[in-house]
Parts: C-alpha cells; structure tokens; sequence
C-alpha cells in the first residue's frame, strides 16, 4: 500500500514537473574554458540527474567488488559451522543408536569444521563427547566433559546430572547427593533433581532430609500428591524401623501409627505397626490394626501378622479368630486361603477343605500354586479322594504363581517387602504384583531401560532390624 502511495507521489511529481517546465521553459547556458553550452532548463535537470545516477550505480559497484572478499569468508565460515552442527547431529544419532566409535568421529569432524570456520566449541560437542566416552566405558573421558560442561550456563544442569550418574554408578552416593543438590540450585523446579535428591537421601538412610525433599517434590508437583502420600508412609515405616532399632519404643509407635493413619490399606504399614504393638504386648489393638488393613485388601502378609499376634493362643481358638478374618471379605479367595491355612494348622481339615472350596478348589482352575499346595495337605490328611495329594502336587507344578513382592526397577522378588529394595536400593520401589501384572511391569521396565531412574550403586546402609517378621 505505501509503495502505490509513494509511485502514485513519484508520477504526480514528474508530471508536475513536466508540465511546470512547458508553461514556463527557459535556458541554462555554461561557459566554461572556452566551451559554451546552451539548453533548456528541463534537459539541464534530467543531465544533473543522470549524473547522479551514474554515480550511486557506480559507488555500489564499486562497494560491491571490494566487499566480495569478506563476504566469501563469512560464507565459508558459515558453511563450516552448518557442517559442523551437521556433523554433531549425525554424532548424536550415532548416540541414539549406542555406536560410541562413530559418535567420537562425527565429534572430530564437527571439531574441525568449527575450527576452520573459525568458531570455538559448541557446548553441544561437550555433550556428544562425554555420551560417546560412556558408550565406550572411558569413563575418564566422560569424568572430564561433564566436568567442562559445568564451565558454561547452557550445559552446567547436564554436566552436573552427567556427575551424578558417574557418581552413583561408582557407588559414590554421598558425593552423587551433593552433585545432585548442586544441581538443584540451578534448576530447583527440576523433577529429576528433586526425585534424584529423595532417592539417594533415601538410600543413605537420612530419613529425616528425605522427608523434607518429598515435601519440596510434592510441592513443586514433581511427585504426584498420591505417589507423595504413600511416600511419606514408606519414609515414616523407616523412621519407625530405626527408631525400634535403637529402643526408643514411643517414636517407633508414633510413626508406625501415623505411617498407618495414611492409608489403612496400605499393608506393610499395617503389619509394621501391628507387630510392635504385638512385642509391647498390645495384642488386641494389634488386630485391631491387621483387621482394619484386611477389610481394604486380603494380603498373606496380613494373615501371617494376624496369626503371629496370636501365637499364645491353642489353635484352635487361633482358627476361630480367623474364622472372623474371613468373614470381613468372605468373597475374596485369599480371605479363604487364609482361613484354609489356619484350619489346617488347628487340624480342622474339612473346615480347611471347605475354605478351599471356596477359594476355588472345585472349581475348573486355573488355580494358583498355594491353593494347590494346601489342597494336598488336606488330601494328604483326609484322604477322601484316592491319589488326591498326588493330583493336587502334579497340579501346583502348572499352576499359576501366587502373586510377590516385586521390584519395579530390577524385577527382583526379595521375599519380604522393605522401603528399600535390597537388590538395587531403589527407594519405595516394591509392588505387590500377581504374575498377569508381572508381565506387564516387565515389559515396562524393558520400556524403561533407555533412561534408568538410579543406577545401581554400592549396598545402602543396613537397617537395624525391624521388629520380627511373623515366620513364613
Ligand atoms: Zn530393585
């Protein structure tokens, strides 16, 4: 629009112009040297003005040539950098797909081209050195560029998460937390930091920083408010468990019962709570605490708790208090298992086989290997059915596994839940799973291997024993 204005101007000025020389045409005459020019005024204006002309193409010309040199550097020294982020793209891909050898050449091609373009180190090239040094196990290397990565603001954050997973790779989980921390000065908003920060805190058994961390991290919403609150429940069982360990009974009781106040349905804080009550000779609100758990959820831990709480007691009357476990969940079959297990104990074996009946034992299967089991016991005892104990064996050989502790980040199965798993030490990170979900949380883990939550590090510090688990 400006541009039609300003020819329409440019077009109104000429005709003006033109037109204002008609009605009053003049003459210019030069004399000059012995040379005398005479014309009229509107050719002597269009000369003046070619003139002009010629020497605004002439001095661009002019400017156009002299420049050609420095211009043909700066496009050189363009075309090198592109190379070189070409080259550090293709070393990044070669990361990707775990080629290290390929990812230092594309490295030192990247180096040159910068140099010969006359530009200094990319950060990025800091990066691509020290992955590729890890992808070749010269963990120096790697040690080095993430260390210079500190150097500048852009890769500071990497180089120090780089650190921290060397760190604890070394089994240096004390020098792994001050990097981390470190870290979160930086970026104190970062959910792998703060995540990072409880873990390892965790780890080395500072149950008190941990729980400070986790209120940060549920603050700044890098743990869920639910992951927050069960969480706190594992850091609290800890706290009991230590302070058990070291006979300052009432602070084992206070966080064993605020760690159960959370979530009633959350069984190891059920059990732990429930089994000091029961060594401080609380037998009543002890089972109390396991029934309570129980109406949330029929879990085999809970039943072994329940039964240990009633260890003075003759089995039979054993027996009758589980008759009333039973009946909080009579629909579930573990309830029934429970129930099984119990009778079997007071030698009860049709009460026993009619518990398995209803957890599923007449019915076509699948059945799981616990059920099997019992029901040869029973069989073994009554021996109603010829060669019963013998089937109900075989069974239990195809039948489907009972469901375990699990760990979701090493998929070990350590036999007794605890806030740190004892194989990888990682912090809360337990399931109880059935075998259907196994396979999903193997497949998961599979997913998840590219960027592992914490390395495996050296043995966290060893727990003081908790109060006796019930016997298996
Ligand atoms: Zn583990």
């Amino acid at each position: 629009m400006i541009r039609v204005l300003l020819a329409l101007v440019t077009i109104v000025v000429i005709v003006a112009g033109t037109l204002l020389f008609a009605e009053h045409p003049g003459t210019v005459s030069l004399d000059w040297d012995g040379w005398q020019i005479d014309t009229s005024v509107g050719v002597a204006i269009a000369l003046v003005l070619g003139i002009v002309l010629v020497l605004i193409v002439t001095w661009r010309v002019l400017g156009f040539v002299l420049s050609a040199p420095r211009r043909l550097l700066r496009q050189r020294s363009e075309d090198q950098r592109l190379r070189g982020f070409r080259d550090l793209t293709r070393g990044l891909v070669a990361i990707a797909s775990g080629d290290g050898k390929e990812a230092e050449r594309h490295r030192l091609r990247a180096l040159s081209a910068f140099a010969k373009g006359g530009h200094g180190q990319p950060p990025l090239a800091l990066l691509l050195s020290a992955q590729g040094a890890l992808l070749r196990g010269d963990t120096e290397a790697a040690q080095q560029a993430f260390t210079a990565m500190l150097e500048s603001p852009e890769t500071a954050f990497l180089g120090y998460r780089g650190l921290v997973m060397q760190a604890a790779r070394a089994g240096d989980d004390a020098a792994a937390l001050q990097l981390t921390e470190k870290a979160r000065q930086l970026r104190p908003n970062s959910s792998w930091a703060l995540q990072h920060q409880l873990a390892l805190e965790a780890r080395l058994g500072d149950w008190r920083r941990a729980m400070d961390t986790l209120r940060e991290a549920v603050k700044r919403r890098a743990v869920s408010a639910e992951t927050g609150r069960r969480y706190k429940q594992v850091l609290q069982i800890a706290h009991s468990q230590r302070a058990w360990s070291e006979q300052r009974t009432r602070d084992a009781l206070s966080y064993a019962a605020q760690a159960h106040a959370l979530d009633e349905g959350f069984v190891p804080a059920a059990t732990h709570y429930a089994s000091i009550l029961r060594d401080e000779g609380k037998t009543p609100k002890g089972l109390r605490v396991i029934e309570a758990s129980w109406s949330r959820q029929c879990h085999p831990d809970l039943a072994r708790t329940y039964d240990s709480l009633l260890a003075g007691e003759a089995p039979i009357l054993r027996a009758r208090h589980f008759e009333r476990l039973v009946d909080l969940k009579s629909d579930d079959p573990q309830a029934h298992l429970a129930g099984a297990a119990s009778a079997l104990s007071a030698q009860l074996w049709g009460e026993a086989r009619r518990h398995l009946d209803r957890a599923g034992a007449r019915g076509p299967g699948p059945w799981t290997q616990k059920l099997c089991r019992l029901m040869a016991e029973v069989e073994r005892h009554e021996n109603m059915t010829p060669g019963g104990e013998r089937l109900w064996l075989e069974r239990s050989t195809q039948a489907l596994r009972d469901p375990a502790w699990l760990c979701r980040d090493c998929q070990t199965k350590p036999g007794t839940w605890s806030p740190i798993c004892p194989a990888c030490q990682s912090f809360a990170s337990l399931d109880w799973i059935s075998p259907t979900a196994e396979n999903d949380a193997a497949r998961r883990s599979t997913a998840e291997i590219i960027e592992p939550s914490i390395p495996v590090g050296r043995a966290a510090p060893a727990l003081r024993q908790p109060p006796a688990p019930p016997p298996c």
